[in-house]
């Protein structure tokens, strides 16, 4: 086949244009930490974990090395282990899971609903056992999954709820954030997601204050009040000062950023409709911060070569890495949209004929 001329390139990402906008008071802290020495635990973690707590509306962010450490540093504090059961959804990133099973836990797994991808709560009960311990619904996209109908399910059974908010900084449910609806939540600022460190980094957030105290500690090794002392089994867990420092500024920007994505998510909306894919749905009450705009696209395959051709990144995020832990058949939605989801590009430096491009081009293909 030969290749298409394309009128533009379109990226799935801009990370150099973030840095960018920020690079010279992200240079001048960089200078300053790198000459001071003061690399952990000072005070861009303190900044951090306060601008992160109002952010989302909670008494506690706790700072640690990823998302995935804050999901497991947060199942571990309460005390989820061996001989647990957690419901979760196995169309997730492979994390979600992966926390589960390093503290010991089993994951259980319900199926999601086709039109937002994320767990169904008409499914999670007959899924409860004497053995269940909690219930971890992941908010996907940057849209927040039904967690009015899962904590009543969890009040009604006594289970603990961990929100998977590893896509949601900044989403709202209602008035209130990512974070809020649970006992733990755990954020991630893996470089590609919407507030992105330079590497590896992760928020723990909670409302509980035993809770948070139990998770200060394990980032450290379990270390206790006092110096040198252990209270606990715990992580190597903290957050360079390098990162923080990165990520308090990019939070400066994140509320603009977001309201570029949702402005481009708009857009792409407006130019896919009537072309025969599924559009992402926004579910009431939930202000979607647009971390990921996924479709679900007949011939998904050949849609991302054709793409592809044109020079227009896709990703296939997920496989449900975890479905065959399921017995076969048991989600019947799962194994439907990992077949079909196609996310398309809608990071905050996407241009109007960028845009025009990918819709003209998804829609001369179907
Ligand atoms: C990114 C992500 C994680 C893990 O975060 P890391 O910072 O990469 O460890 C967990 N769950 C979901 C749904 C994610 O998207």
């Amino acid at each position: 086949m030969t290749k298409y001329n394309s009128p533009v390139r379109v990226p799935f990402l801009d990370l150099r244009r973030q840095y960018a906008e920020l690079e010279a008071a992200i240079d001048a802290d960089v200078k300053e930490i790198l000459s001071t020495g003061a690399y952990v635990m000072g005070k861009h973690n303190k900044g951090l974990e306060e601008e992160v707590a109002r952010y989302h509306g909670v008494r506690h962010a706790i700072a640690v090395n990823s998302g995935t450490d804050a999901l497991r540093i947060g199942l571990d504090a309460l005390g989820i282990g061996a001989g647990d059961e957690v419901i979760t959804v196995a169309f997730t990133f492979v994390a979600t899971v992966e926390a589960i099973v390093q503290v010991g836990a089993k994951p259980v797994f319900v199926d999601i609903r086709r039109e937002d991808q994320m767990i169904d709560p008409a499914l999670i009960e007959a899924a409860i056992t004497p053995n269940t311990k909690a219930i971890m619904p992941v908010h996907l996209w940057g849209q927040m999954a039904d967690m009015a109908a899962i904590n009543a399910i969890a009040s009604k059974h006594n289970l603990l709820v961990i929100e998977d908010a590893a896509q949601a900084i900044g989403s709202t449910q209602g008035d209130k954030g990512a974070g809020n609806f649970s006992q733990v939540a755990g954020i991630s600022f893996y470089v590609t997601k919407n507030l992105g460190a330079a590497g590896d980094g992760g928020m723990i957030v909670t409302n509980d204050d035993t809770v948070a105290d139990t998770c200060r500690s394990m980032r450290i090794h379990g270390m206790g009040k006092e110096r040198y002392y252990y209270d606990h089994i715990g992580y190597t867990s903290r957050l360079s000062e390098l990162q923080a420092a990165i990520l308090r500024h990019k939070l400066t920007q994140l509320d603009e950023w977001t309201a570029m994505r949702q402005a481009i998510a708009a857009k792409l909306i407006a130019g896919l409709e009537g072309s025969g894919v599924s559009l992402p749905v926004t579910r009431a009450g939930n202000n979607h911060t647009w971390h990921q705009f996924t479709i679900l696209a007949p011939r998904r395959d050949e849609l991302q070569a054709f793409l592809k051709e044109r020079e227009i990144d896709s990703m296939i995020y997920y496989h449900a890495p975890y479905k065959h832990l399921a017995a076969e058949g048991s989600l019947p939605v799962t194994e439907q949209p990992s077949l079909e989801v196609l996310s398309l590009p809608v990071h905050q430096y996407l241009r109007d004929d960028e845009v025009a491009w990918v819709c003209e081009s998804v829609k001369s293909f179907l």
